[in-house]
């Protein structure tokens, strides 16, 4: 398997591919969500491109950038044993060379939830994801359902800008006591590993309530306010019940919501989501 950094090799690799090609968008620091992504593209198309880059223009001036994590031979590691044939990370200056002018931006549905939060997060997300699709021209292009927002962004983004691909959307992959994987889990000491578990119980909390008939918003968020309010050690940024694809905040589930929320447990920022109305194993599928 081949680690490639610049877009002339990207593209010289890419006219030699014969056959379908999937691409797995990350920022690397790879776990074991990330690998579910790689081995579905791999179970579905001829070639598969990871695509490693932490990317600047997502991350505010006072955000993480600098210090995300970051281990590109690790990663390449785990792609390679997940079968995928290219690694593809470019440098900051193959991404954005000098003078750098042109930027993709969705609109509404940006100015909501996450994007509300993290005002140019999400320009950064949809020029890059463009950018990437130009370069790579997938077939396919694999995203976690663990970042709802951006799954919801892009697909709209593919749709009106005509790009001539699939978006496969991919379950959020947990630890066994519930926690989204995370990157940024590296961040938790011991002891706020176990604080960042209300996310999970919470969403549960919320499905538990939407099982037993529960339609009303405002009655399921008190519910997860209760869950909130026994563990002093989170802080919440917002909690969300919307449309899964206008991002709309809804009173009344007439179908399916998601249920979306952005955590402090100390320092470290956590997001996690489900969908009402729609079956979620990994968190339906275990006790705590
Ligand atoms: P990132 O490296 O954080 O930009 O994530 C790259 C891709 O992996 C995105 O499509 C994420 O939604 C997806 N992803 C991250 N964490 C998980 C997870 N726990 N389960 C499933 N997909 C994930």
């Amino acid at each position: 398997m081949d680690i490639i950094n610049t877009l002339e090799d990207l593209r010289a690799a890419r006219k030699n591919m014969t056959g379908s090609v999937g691409l797995v968008p990350t920022m690397g620091f790879l776990h074991a969500g990330h690998i579910s992504l790689v081995k579905r593209a791999v179970s579905e198309c001829e070639n598969v491109i990871v695509s490693v880059f932490v990317n600047p223009t997502q991350f505010s001036p006072t955000e993480d950038f600098a210090s995300y994590p970051r281990d590109l031979e690790r990663d390449a590691a785990l792609v390679q044993e997940a079968g995928a044939n290219l690694v593809w990370a470019p440098t900051d200056q193959v991404m954005y060379p000098s003078e750098y002018q042109t930027y993709v931006s969705v609109e509404e549905i940006t100015k909501v939830l996450e994007g509300a939060m993290r005002p140019t997060h999400f320009r950064g997300v949809t020029t890059v994801v463009a950018k990437l699709f130009n370069a790579v021209r997938p077939d396919k292009a694999y995203f976690g359902q663990k970042d709802a927002q951006q799954v919801a962004v892009l697909s709209r983004m593919v749709r009106d800008l005509n790009f001539d691909l699939e978006m496969v959307i991919c379950p959020i992959v947990r630890e066994k006591d519930g926690l989204a994987l995370s990157s940024r889990n590296t961040y938790l000491d011991k002891s706020e590993r176990q604080s960042a578990l209300v996310l999970s119980r919470s969403l549960r909390k919320a499905r538990t309530a939407f099982l037993s008939g529960e339609r009303e918003t405002e009655k399921i968020r008190k519910s997860m306010e209760e869950v909130f309010a026994a563990e002093p050690a989170a802080r919440v940024q917002y909690i969300s019940i919307a449309d899964p694809s206008s991002l709309k905040e809804i009173e009344r589930i007439e179908s399916q919501a998601l249920v979306s929320m952005a955590v402090y447990v100390g320092k470290t920022r956590l997001i996690d989501n489900t969908i009402l109305g729609m079956a979620d194993p990994n968190l339906d599928g275990f006790d705590h």
